[in-house]
């Protein structure tokens, strides 16, 4: 083994063992923990479910820009939640939306705003400048608003085995604009 791939592996090593840590700490199942990780590592939301659990993770991004400096970077806030509920939904938004079990993008509709609670709910906060990825339980119910909202209904489509009423891009017409 050459030096450099033993100081990755060792890094990694480390890397899991960390996750395995705030995993125990968290006291959740190393399962349900999964989303979080795909979200942090792939990007997106992800869910899962088995028989007694329904997991979904969400992602946000923020980006914080100091005009004077000109410089910035992207701050993502990933909420994961154990077996959630849907308490209230607000507004309908058409909007074109993307999944990995389809590869075209189709018009769906959306609640614009949505509160959800959730056995458990686990925020981290991945900092590109510090590179920290700092982890928390928190306590709902929370209220989410456009991105988050779309992505939590999409998700959940997924956890209930709905299906959103979709348009097909086909279905559009084109307007010529004199
Ligand atoms: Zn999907």
């Amino acid at each position: 083994m050459e030096i450099q791939d033993y100081r990755k592996l060792k890094k990694q090593l480390s890397f899991n063992l960390q996750e395995h840590k705030i995993i125990e700490k968290l006291q959740i199942s190393p399962e349900s923990f999964i989303p979080l990780l795909f979200s942090l590592k792939y990007g997106g939301d992800w869910s899962f479910k088995t028989d007694s659990l329904e997991v979904l993770a969400i992602k946000e991004k923020i980006t914080h820009y100091d005009e004077r400096k000109q410089t910035g970077y992207t701050l993502e806030n990933v909420l994961l939640f154990l077996n959630p509920v849907i308490i209230t939904m607000e507004g309908k938004v058409l909007r074109l939306e993307k999944c990995s079990t389809n590869k075209e993008r189709k018009r769906v509709e959306r609640p614009f705003m949505l509160v959800i609670d959730a056995e458990d709910i686990v925020k981290a906060v991945l900092n590109p400048l510090t590179m920290e990825i700092s982890i928390k339980k928190i306590k709902g119910p929370l209220k989410m608003e456009g991105t988050a909202a779309y992505g939590v209904s999409h998700e959940m489509d997924h956890l209930r085995s709905s299906r959103a009423d979709a348009k097909a891009l086909w279905e559009f017409k084109y307007i010529w604009e004199e």
